[in-house]
This record gives C-alpha cells, structure tokens and sequence, in this order.
C-alpha cells in the first residue's frame, strides 16, 4: 500500500524586510481561515500525544487542534482556556520549536531514503490563530465550563504583586473559581515584560490588552503605580483582608559586564532602551515626549531575545548600522531561531565569537568605539553550551551607542521590606517546587522572581501550579 504522503507545513505570511524595518507593526500577519484548517489537518491526533508533555502548562493540545481543522474557532479557544490564560501572547513569544513543536510526533517522521523530514504541526502558530480569531469577552463562561461567572465568595481574597504572565496566570486561574483577585502593579502599564519588554512589531499591545480585558471580565481588579514594599507591604496585605498573596515581579533588574568604559554618553542598558521605546512609545517622538538616543552606529551586546529585540529596535529607530555582538557561535544564540533569522533578514550584522574589553569616548565623554576580544570555543560549561575563551586578538569597531542585553538580576525593591522571605544566593525568591509556596506561609511565588531571567511559559506554569495550591488550599477545588 501506497505511504500517505504528509502535507508540507503551512508558512506563516510575514511583513516584507524591506517595509518592515521602516515601521513597528506585527512581523509575522497570522494565518486564514483556510491556512489555520489545513495546518491543523495534518496533527495525526496520536494517542498519546508527544506534544503535550512538551508544554509547560499541559495545554490539551489535540483537544484543540482537532476542532480546529474543522473550522470551529470557538470550539478551539475553548479548549486553550481551559489552560491558558494568555493564548495569543503564548502563539506568539514561546519557544514552541524546543517545546510542544519540539516533541510533536510527526516532526519525527520521515526523513528515511532521501525523503525530506516532516515538520512538526505549527502549534503556536495554531494557538495564536485561535485566540486572535475568539472574542475574548467570551472568556469568563469558556472558564467556567458554560455557565455564568461564580460571584466572588465573601472573605476570600487573593493579591498578585505584578502584573506579569505569572501574576495574570494566577488571576485567571482564581478567578475563573470564585475568588476576588485584585494585582498591584508598580508602573502605570499591565502585562510586566509583554508591554515593556517585548517590543510591538512582535506582540502587539493590543493583544496583551485584549488578553488583560478578559480577566477585567473575570472580575480581576487591577491597581497600577503600587509599588509592592514602598507604597505597601505584603504584611498589610494580610492585614487588609486578603487570604493568600502570589508574588510576581519578575527578574527585572539590568546586568552590565563590568568593563571599563560602561559610564560613558550612549551606554544603555536593553531594559531601559526598551521600556524608552515600548512604555515610552518613543518611536512616535515628539508626539510622547520619551526621546530615544541618535546614533549611526549602534552595537548590541547578547545573543538572547532581549538583544534581538533591541537590534531591530535600534534599526527601525533610525540607527544606520546594528551590530550583534556575541561570544559564542550563531548555534549557542539562546534567541529563538525565527526571531534571529528575521533579524538577520532585516540586516543586523552578528559579530560572533567577539567579546567587549573596554568603550572608548571622546572629550564629552560620549562613546565613540569598543574594542573586543575574538574568542574560541573551548569545553562545554555548566549550561552545555561551549564556553568563549579568549583568544588575545583584539579589534575596535565605531559605536555611538551599545545596548547591554547580557542578561537580568532580582529588583530588591521588594524583597528589602519582606525579610521574612528567604533567598537563595543569587538572591532570587526559594519556594517549594511542587506548590510555589515561599518562606512565609500562604505567600506564593513564581515566575523570574523565584528561577531568574526565563520565559513566559515557565513564569505562566509557576502561577498554574501556585494558583491550583491556593485554590486547595481555599476550598476553591478538591486539589485532585
Ligand atoms: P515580568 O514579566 O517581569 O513581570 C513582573 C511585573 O512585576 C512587572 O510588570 C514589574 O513592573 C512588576 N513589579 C516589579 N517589582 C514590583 C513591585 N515591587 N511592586 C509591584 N510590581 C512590581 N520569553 C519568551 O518566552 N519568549 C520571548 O520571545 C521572550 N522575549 C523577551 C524579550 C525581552 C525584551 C525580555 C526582557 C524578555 C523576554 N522573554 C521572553 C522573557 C519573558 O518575558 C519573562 O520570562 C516573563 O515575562 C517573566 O514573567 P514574570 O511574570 O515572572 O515577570
Ligand atoms: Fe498532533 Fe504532534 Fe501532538 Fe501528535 S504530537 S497530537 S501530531 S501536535
């Protein structure tokens, strides 16, 4: 009997490089109707699906694929809700390719006799079109399985500190079960990393904001400009009537490399430059009022997410040359692959195995250059990739300015007025693994806080398995 042949995965329709980098809407444009049914026609609907297990969250990933490939959007949103309180951010920014994608049994296929391997389903992409295509509004029956959101029961009152993934995850997930939420967030923006961080052209605010509304739906309560140990404190949260606080507040604070020359005029860091062009919306200058710094020349330093967004930042933002600076190799680059390819399609250059010793300025102490090492590719470290070892050949490249994305520590803004709390010595939140539960009881934590600079699918499976213990824990569910 003939092999049936598998269906070559659906392309995702992207903005041309070309226009893209002159302005900051989505790169990638989503599938059709007839794209999204056709691409998920092709999961095989395994029996025990590989997919699943890949997925920090347990997404019922065939569950809702298959009502997919028979057109009922609907049907598929209902599906991912059940699990995912952030759909249309997750089909967009996860690392689905080392995930779900990652352990899809039909990317294992084929391949054999010269035949081209099958690549697994597009399952963010499939994700991302179910979500973008759902009014959201419909959200709080979709939680709470067809019928009409439970009201909040008297006395039971949980605070997020954040509003990032894993605050808004432990939102949804105890509010969809009758709990009175409300999140305190310290800038004037809900959404942590998703609004600041990640800039436009690759999840688009509205999206973050159409996602936030369907909690608003829920019954969540959002405060903003309340820094958590400054404006409050976890102790008075108790003492304001709440049974249970999740602390949320991400890993926000900029490393820098310690070379000399890193005070100079044009030295930023990529969470400052970010927030700038995202919060700050300074790509509309001087309709808001955030500028961003002018330069010819600009170098980014890092070879993760954060130094991708930056560079094609920088490049839509005027800069006429971006560089990528990076000690190891392309293949040890932990950005995804899309978004590194995209990158170079726009015309970043990478400056692999090359790092910076020293920044050099002129008599205003504005940055003018930086010299680097060449490295090598010595041992494999602690994290498995090869570590850079210097090589003693130097070499100086022009900079007006270099953004630093070599990484994030713990913001101790809050931890500092909560010394209760215990940390580990890299001075991130210790919790127990199985429920998220901190040093203080019934405080929970999750996400950057308590792992370090992460992802938003991890940070989202934290506030899960914290919202499930505190919905045990509150008579909420029956903790099966
Ligand atoms: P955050 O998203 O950091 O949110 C924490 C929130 O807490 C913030 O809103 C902050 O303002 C608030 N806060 C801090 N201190 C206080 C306080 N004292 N009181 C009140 N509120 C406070 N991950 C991916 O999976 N895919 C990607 O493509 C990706 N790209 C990224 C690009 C960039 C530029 C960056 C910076 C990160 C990226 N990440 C990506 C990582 C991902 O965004 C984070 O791992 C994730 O957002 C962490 O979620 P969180 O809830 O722990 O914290
Ligand atoms: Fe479909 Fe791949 Fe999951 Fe199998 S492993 S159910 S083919 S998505």
């Amino acid at each position: 009997m003939a092999k049936k042949k598998i269906a070559p995965r659906v392309d995702m329709p992207v903005q041309d490089p070309a226009e893209r980098v002159g302005n900051f809407r989505e790169v990638a444009l989503g599938y059709s109707l007839e794209q999204a049914m056709a691409e998920a026609s092709r999961c095989l609907q395994c029996k025990k699906p590989a997919c699943r297990s890949g997925c920090p969250v347990e997404i019922d990933i065939k569950g809702f694929i298959a009502p997919l490939a028979k057109g009922d959007v609907a049907g598929a949103y209902s599906v991912l809700r059940e699990y995912n309180s952030l759909p249309a951010v997750c089909g967009r920014v996860c690392p689905q390719e080392t995930q779900c994608e990652g352990a899809c049994i039909l990317g294992k296929m084929g391949g054999k006799d010269g035949e081209k391997a099958a690549e697994p389903v597009a399952i963010g992409r499939l994700e991302r079109f179910a979500a973008d295509n759902f009014h959201a509004l419909s959200a709080c029956e979709l939680l709470t399985g067809g019928n009409a959101c439970r009201l909040p029961r008297a006395g039971l009152k949980v605070a997020c500190i954040g509003a990032g993934p894993s605050s808004l995850t432990v939102a949804g997930y105890l509010a969809a079960r009758g709990a009175k939420v409300e999140v305190f967030e310290a800038l004037h923006e809900l959404g942590g990393v998703l609004v600041y961080g990640i800039p436009e052209f690759r999840l688009p605010k509205t999206v973050v904001k159409r996602e936030i509304d369907a909690l608003r739906t829920l019954g969540v309560e959002f405060h903003t400009n309340w820094v958590g140990g400054k404006t409050f404190t976890i102790r008075e949260l108790f003492v304001w009537g709440f049974n249970a606080v999740f602390v949320g507040v991400g890993a926000g604070l900029p490393r820098f490399l310690s070379v000399p020359g890193e005070g100079l005029v044009g030295v930023f860091s990529a969470n400052e430059y970010l927030t700038r062009a995202n919060l700050g919306r300074a790509y509309a200058f001087p309709t808001y009022s955030t500028p961003i710094f002018p330069a010819k020349d600009a170098v980014v330093v890092g070879g993760g997410n954060v130094a991708m967004d930056a560079a094609r930042t920088a490049l839509r933002l005027g800069a006429e040359r971006v560089t990528v600076v990076y000690r190891r190799t392309r293949e040890e680059m932990p950005a995804r692959r899309e978004e590194i390819e995209h990158t170079e399609e726009e015309g970043v250059r990478f400056e692999l195995l090359a790092n910076p010793v020293e920044l050099f300025g002129d008599d205003k102490a504005r940055l003018t250059h930086m010299r680097l090492e060449r490295q090598a590719l010595g041992e494999p470290d602690a994290s498995g990739r090869r570590k850079p070892v210097p090589t003693g050949e130097f070499f100086d490249i022009p900079a007006q300015m270099v953004i630093m994305a070599v990484g994030t520590r713990a913001n101790r803004v809050l931890l500092e007025a909560s010394p209760d709390l215990k940390l580990n010595k890299w001075g991130y939140v210790i919790v127990d693994e199985a429920t998220g539960e901190t040093s203080i009881p019934n405080v929970y934590a999750g996400g950057d806080i308590v792992t370090g600079a992460a992802t938003v699918i991890s940070a989202m499976g934290a506030g899960r398995r914290a919202a499930k213990e505190i919905a045990w824990r509150l008579g909420l569910e029956s903790g099966d």
